[in-house]
């Protein structure tokens, strides 16, 4: 029986090889895909989801959702991944259209039509606050929520403090993150380092000479030059797609444990931060008053993954 997959994204370009990983494994059947503002504007990320369903030769509808986050102005981050949000290749507009429902909507029903589903989250957390906020029930359907987002006990990537999937709509992943999801936090530290696809994997990945293997290179081409200027390291930062080798394969992960983890909304200078109780402060009786809000139930968070497996998994989907 294949897995249900639900995934939200703001479709850039990591999104992009994201979603080629899942609509091209073999044991997980990809329900729907939901669009949100993040990276770039709703209609291109739209567009970009298309695309990628497209290329992968897929049949799989896609769902428009919210244009802006719950309570503040979007922030694109068009400087990263090119002003399509697909590294400025001028691939042309997919055929497939989108479905008419609404993407909130959507994660509602599809919540309900399918008991056990697996969503991933690939970008701000808009769509699903407005969808547990409307129907908190759909949270016991969920089996499994993969989250990219956050940067747990180290530095961010918007300011020191805070990944930009958090900090882009604090105040939706505040509802997330206390909502009883079954949630496992991928932070984007875990795409840095020997994560990072370098040159000679590059290499290897064009040398498989497909269609989407030159695609997943070619869309990052911005994010590669960007990548190098925010971190100063050299090669294809991709936090989405270890996100969906978390989802897709969960002995990718080598070392997780469960904390709370709250988000910052109040302070500019801390805005989105994911704050990990990671000593378990919160249990010991003489901090219950700094505490005493805190009611969401724990988060698994990733703290290291098995890198050639994660990228075993990126070739595999990427081969003819
Ligand atoms: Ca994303």
């Amino acid at each position: 029986m294949p897995r249900d997959f639900l995934i939200d994204t703001d479709t850039a370009s990591d999104d992009a090889v994201a979603l080629i990983m899942a609509l091209r494994h073999p044991d997980v059947r990809v329900v729907g895909i939901t669009v949100v503002s993040g990276n770039v504007a709703l209609e291109q990320a739209c567009a970009n989801a298309l695309y990628s369903v497209e290329l992968c030769g897929a049949n799989v509808p896609v769902y428009a959702g919210e244009e802006k986050p719950l309570a503040r102005e979007p922030a694109y981050a068009e400087w990263f991944h090119g002003c399509d949000g697909l590294g400025e290749q001028n691939y042309p507009a997919a055929k497939g259209k989108l479905h008419q429902q609404h993407a909130v909507d959507a994660i509602i029903e599809t919540a309900k039509a399918f008991p056990g589903l697996t969503l991933v989250t690939l970008g701000p957390l808009t769509n699903v606050a407005m969808a547990i906020r409307r129907e908190p029930g759909i949270v016991k359907n969920v089996s499994r929520c993969v989250v990219m987002g956050g940067n747990p006990c180290c530095e961010g990537n918007v300011t020191p403090a805070a990944e930009y999937n958090i900090w882009v709509d604090p105040e939706a992943a505040a509802i997330v993150f206390r909502s009883r999801l079954a949630i496992e936090m991928v932070g984007w530290q875990l795409c840095r380092g020997d994560a990072n696809v370098n040159a000679r994997e590059m290499n290897l990945i064009r040398g498989l000479d497909t269609k989407l293997a030159r695609f997943a290179i070619d869309c990052n081409r911005c994010a590669i030059e960007a990548n190098r200027v925010q971190t100063g390291e050299v090669g294809m930062a991709l936090p989405d797609p270890i996100a969906m080798a978390v989802a897709l394969d969960p002995g990718v992960v080598l070392e997780a444990s469960d904390h709370h983890v709250e988000i910052e909304t109040m302070s500019e200078l801390t805005r989105g931060m994911t704050v990990v109780d990671r000593l378990n402060v919160a249990g010991d009786e003489r901090n219950r008053g700094v505490w005493s809000e805190m009611v969401s139930r724990k988060v698994r968070v990733v703290w290291r993954i098995d890198v050639e497996q994660w990228k075993e998994l990126l070739y595999r989907s990427l081969r003819a």
